[in-house]
């Protein structure tokens, strides 16, 4: 049987510092666990364009469509602000979405005990937290023609606009059902059809869904209902579904229930590949940091655990996903703290490298 294979693309800033902290975790689960990868490394963002003058080169682009997972560190940084927009570092990360049709964007909020008080809400409203957002990023809003600026009278118009096919909603709403079912076969539906006929429809077809998974606990809610209620008493979730526009607000702010931004991990996922894996993009939540880059301040948890959701969803390898996820949580509590999560008293400063150590370290006393 051949290994899964696995694309790394580190990117930008701390993008490939964070990375170096993943491969350490990679190689461990090769040496440890007998679980092999055959992992290749490729340019993304703006260290692309220094080499080939395209953010994305088409070889890259290629690849990416074969493997089994991709993951990404982060692109993006000054050095480029002044670039074309065609030829911005975002604009490789795009097309890598754009290409693998990734329709569906899952971003766990997820509290670690000991980062609880990190939290802008009160302790037990957060502690325990593990919640998933999946948001649709391929269509709606963001997407809908006609789109622009237009002259109108003697004034300016702004249009965007909301569309949703019965194909597209069907498609997110089964990739939030099967997680349901991976779950706790709890899943909530957010969109606004009280004043929007796209929610009116997004409901009915996301009901259809429902049929086939009967065991899925199904409700819903309008979505600034669900932002109230986020915040009010978040575990009252498990999984929500919801478009794109309503998802980037609320995985943002359901993400931030839980603290910093370097601990935050997403995935991209497409269609099932003939290998039945679907397509799939793992990356941090978090940009390059030019502000922190190359000084090893860096928190390589986002990324880190942007793998082990690479191992629960594309490799079907949970049990050791939660292996990892438990590593993670034993570091944060013995104290050890990146730079972004200083603040309490009596942890311990470390950087990128030695979190990363002590995530193996973590990692070795489970076995
Ligand atoms: P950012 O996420 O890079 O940084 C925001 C703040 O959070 C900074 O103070 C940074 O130091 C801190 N931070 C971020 N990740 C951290 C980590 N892992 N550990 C510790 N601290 C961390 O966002 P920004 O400053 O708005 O953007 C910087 C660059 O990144 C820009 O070029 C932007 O376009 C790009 N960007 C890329 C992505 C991506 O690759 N997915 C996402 C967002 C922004």
């Amino acid at each position: 049987m051949t290994n899964p294979s696995l694309l790394i693309l580190p990117g930008d800033g701390i993008g490939p510092e964070v990375m170096t902290e993943v491969r350490k975790i990679i190689d461990w689960f090769g040496a440890k666990r007998d679980l092999v990868f055959d992992v290749s490394e490729d340019l993304v963002g703006g260290c692309a364009y220094d080499k080939h003058g395209t953010p994305l080169h088409d070889d890259t682009m290629a690849k990416a469509q074969e493997v089994d997972a991709v993951l990404l560190g982060a692109v993006g940084g000054p050095k480029y602000d002044s670039l074309d927009f065609s030829l911005k570092p975002e604009r490789g990360l795009l097309r890598l979405r754009k290409e693998m049709d990734l329709y569906a964007n899952l971003r766990p909020a997820q509290c670690f005990d000991a980062l609880a008080d990190f939290s802008s809400l009160k302790k037990d409203v957060v502690a325990g937290l593990d919640i998933m957002i999946v948001r649709e990023l391929t269509s709606g809003v963001y997407f809908g023609e006609p789109r622009g600026i237009f002259e109108e009278g003697n004034e300016r118009v702004g249009i965007n606009t909301q569309r949703y096919t019965e194909s597209e909603i069907d498609r997110v709403a089964r990739s939030a059902f099967e997680l349901a079912m991976r779950r706790n076969k709890k899943l909530c539906s957010m969109e606004k059809g009280n004043v929007m006929e796209s929610g009116v429809l997004w409901r009915e077809v996301v009901i259809e869904v429902g049929k086939d998974y009967p065991e899925v606990e199904l409700s819903h809610m309008y979505a600034d209902a669900g932002a109230m209620q986020l915040t009010r008493w978040p575990k009252q979730f498990d999984v929500i579904v919801t478009d794109n526009l309503f998802g980037d607000l609320l995985s943002d702010l359901a993400a931030m229930l839980t603290g910093s931004l370097g601990m935050l991990p997403s995935a991209s996922l497409g269609a099932p590949m003939e290998n039945g894996r679907p397509k799939a993009l793992y990356e941090p939540v978090h940009g390059s940091a030019p502000d922190i880059a190359g000084q090893g301040k860096a928190n390589p948890i986002a990324c880190i655990l942007s793998f082990a959701m690479a191992l629960r969803y594309s490799f079907d390898q949970g049990a050791e996903a939660d292996r990892l996820e438990q590593a993670v949580e034993a570091v944060l509590a013995q104290g050890l703290r990146t730079a972004d999560l200083l603040g309490e008293e009596g942890v311990t400063p470390v950087s990128t490298a030695e979190m990363g150590d002590a995530i193996v370290a973590a990692l070795d006393a489970t076995v």
